[in-house]
């Protein structure tokens, strides 16, 4: 077997090549950025909480249709993924207004948002992951009209599902994001799904801060980060049924 090399370091992942040329392998870190890496910090156990949680949600959704990059777990922080040629957007889907979209535009926190907004941004550090019109994206070609239009119909398909399963766990999936990536014609959900990507509001709580079970407690100095991640993982497995 030969030694894995590793591919490209990220923010929160590193991903290695394996023996297969058609599967990487995934570690998740305990690093955690905000705000386009300003703000750097370790979350102790992060690395294994979001790979399984986002392989708990890989696999339901997989299970409802949604073809996705996961293959399996070799150890609580390791994922193995389909090798995907990654489209540059980061897809983010809110059900209510939080974050960047209330900054921009006013809204209040909270806000209920009726239909769920769809939102495409430029995957690019250097540019700061700007937003995008549906006409800037098609102007830089990053993905086809087509494409464009099945990630917005599959980002509400997965939000529905992940709605109804978080809205089990007494948790409301305020918003998230998505990237996805093309294995030759097919389109295949791809990164993650984890308190690092998602809005998570306890709703045993109502208080603005309390409330919060994701990386908004790390941005925002709320304390409890490690706490807040591990009850996220205690609510999802105690719904994932048995496979
Ligand atoms: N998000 C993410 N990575 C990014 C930017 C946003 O995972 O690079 C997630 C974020 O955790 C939230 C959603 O996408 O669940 C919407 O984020 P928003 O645009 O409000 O940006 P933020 O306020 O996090 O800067």
């Amino acid at each position: 077997m030969s030694t894995p090399t590793k591919l490209y370091e990220g923010k929160a992942k590193i991903l290695y090549t394996t023996d297969d040329p058609g599967v990487l392998l995934t570690q998740f870190k305990d690093d955690a950025t905000a705000f386009n890496a300003q703000k750097k910090g370790t979350i102790a156990g992060k690395g294994e909480i979001n790979c399984t949680i986002s392989q708990h949600l890989f696999q339901l959704l997989e299970r409802q249709g949604i073809p996705t990059h996961f293959i399996d777990c070799p150890s609580a922080s390791t994922m193995r993924v389909k090798a995907v040629k990654i489209i540059p957007l980061e897809v983010v889907v809110r059900n209510i207004a939080a974050g960047s979209l209330c900054q921009q535009t006013g809204l209040a926190l909270g806000t209920v948002l009726n239909p769920p907004l769809v939102e495409f941004y430029y995957k690019n550090d250097a540019l700061g992951d700007p937003l995008l019109t549906i006409d800037r994206l098609r102007m830089m070609a990053l993905a086809t009209p087509e494409q464009v239009e099945q990630l917005r119909s599959m980002a509400l398909k997965i939000n529905v599902l992940l709605t109804d399963f978080f809205q089990r766990c007494a948790i409301t999936l305020v918003d998230f994001k998505l990237e996805f990536g093309m294995e030759g014609e097919q389109l295949l959900l791809a990164d993650e799904i984890s308190p690092d990507t998602c809005r998570l509001w306890d709703q045993a709580d109502t208080d603005p801060d309390r409330r919060v079970m994701d990386k908004d407690r790390f941005r925002r100095d709320l304390g409890g980060v490690e706490q807040a991640y591990q009850h996220v993982l205690e609510r999802v497995l105690a719904q994932i049924t048995p496979v």
